[in-house]
């Protein structure tokens, strides 16, 4: 099996080790050490958000951030119907339900077409609140997903989002490295979440990060994930709070991490490129936002051959995965409100192949990978 390559490896060729055993050295393992504020001071100032929390997941994150952002118990929030399963989780959750939205067939990301024709259409403003007319439910919140690291199209999706009253929430749990212009994925909306889980861009075993520039709403989301106690000695809380408080040892492993993501993304960029290149005429990959510099997390290509290729790759030892199961093809979310068209989602899925790209995968490795893609799409 020495042959196999995996999907997806994290790289620890840094300062990974020694900063774990400084963690265990001082006896500081848990959520109150030194790493966990330098983690989130990093990240602030990578991304050039003001404020940076640090939670145990970007799940975590997803959850809090709606929170804070008032959403309740009957509400409906939107996101893209193609997407890891957490941001329909984290909408549920609260007791909301997502409404589905389509995703853009070049893209692969939530469809702002979509978006703007449902709150047209289907959704009407008093107070300043958006209703849904058919349940009589209140819209509260949008989520885009920046999905595979690509941008969503989150300034005109911002636009709609303050016509009629959303909050818009960014997921970047994939996005860490993705630029809009000069802005970074996650800093555009009043809160953006981030993921260090192992397949991610860097990873902290498990991790996330919630940004905003709003200084309440970090101070809310801080209190929230550490069981809201509002006393330093005494045992007092104010509210439900929650354990989500990232630990000393995987902050550790963050900043490690952070300090390698230059020469990460770098990598997966020549990967993704040469993905691209040489197989773009054969099999079709997301078009990328102008004016966005993505990362490069998960290169996916669609073609009809998808199986063949797929069967192919799994001879050879080779590790490739389709993308998620739509939102509105698993049973917990059957039920809700698919906004849609043509269902690219579901065409894109079925013929998807998300191909390795870590940053330690070797050139004998990609050209064997190329090979065989070429010769299962000719036959
Ligand atoms: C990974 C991921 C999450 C969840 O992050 P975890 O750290 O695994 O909880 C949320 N949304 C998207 C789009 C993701 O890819």
């Amino acid at each position: 099996m020495s042959d196999m390559i995996p999907l997806s490896e994290p790289l620890f060729e840094g300062n990974e080790w020694a900063y774990i055993q400084s963690c265990l050295d001082s006896k500081w393992v848990s959520s109150a050490g030194a790493f966990v504020k330098q983690f989130e001071q990093v990240v602030a100032e990578y991304t050039g958000s003001p404020y940076a929390v640090a939670v145990q997941s970007g799940t975590a994150a997803l959850h809090l951030s709606l929170l804070v952002a008032g959403v309740q118990a009957g509400d409906l929030v939107l996101i893209p119907n193609l997407s890891f399963v957490a941001c329909a989780n984290a909408v549920s959750y609260l007791g909301a339900s997502p409404v589905l939205i389509d995703v853009d067939p070049e893209t692969w990301q939530m469809d702002e077409q979509l978006v703007e024709s449902f709150l047209t259409n289907a959704c009407v403003l008093q107070d300043k609140q958006c209703w849904h007319r058919a349940s009589g439910r209140r819209v509260k919140a949008i989520v885009p997903v920046h999905t595979l690291g690509y941008l969503a199209p989150v300034q005109v999706i911002q636009s709609l989002a303050q016509s009629f009253g959303l909050v818009m929430i960014e997921d970047a749990a994939e996005a860490l490295g993705s630029w809009l212009g000069k802005r970074h994925a996650g800093t555009i909306g009043m809160i953006g979440c981030l993921s260090f889980n192992g397949n991610k861009i860097i990873t902290t075993g498990g991790g996330g990060m919630i940004l905003t520039s709003s200084e309440e709403l970090a101070q809310q989301v801080r209190h929230l994930s550490t069981q809201a106690k509002s006393h330093p000695h005494r045992y007092d809380h104010d509210a439900v709070g929650y354990n989500y408080r990232l630990s000393n040892i995987h902050a550790a492993l963050g900043v490690a991490q952070m300090e390698t993501l230059p020469s990460i993304l770098s990598r997966k960029a020549e990967i993704e490129m040469r993905y691209r290149g040489a197989l773009g005429d054969s099999v079709s990959f997301p078009s990328i936002l102008p004016d966005s510099l993505p990362n490069h997390w998960l290169p996916t290509f669609c073609s009809p051959k998808v199986e063949a290729i797929r069967d192919q790759l799994n001879q050879e030892g080779i590790q490739s995965r389709p993308l998620w199961t739509p939102m509105n093809q698993l049973p917990m979310y059957a039920d809700c409100i698919y906004v849609h068209q043509e269902d690219y989602s579901g065409r894109i899925v079925s013929q998807s192949l998300s191909l390795p790209a870590f940053p330690a995968l070797k050139e004998e490795q990609l050209i064997k990978i190329l090979s065989t893609i070429h010769s299962a799409v000719k036959d």
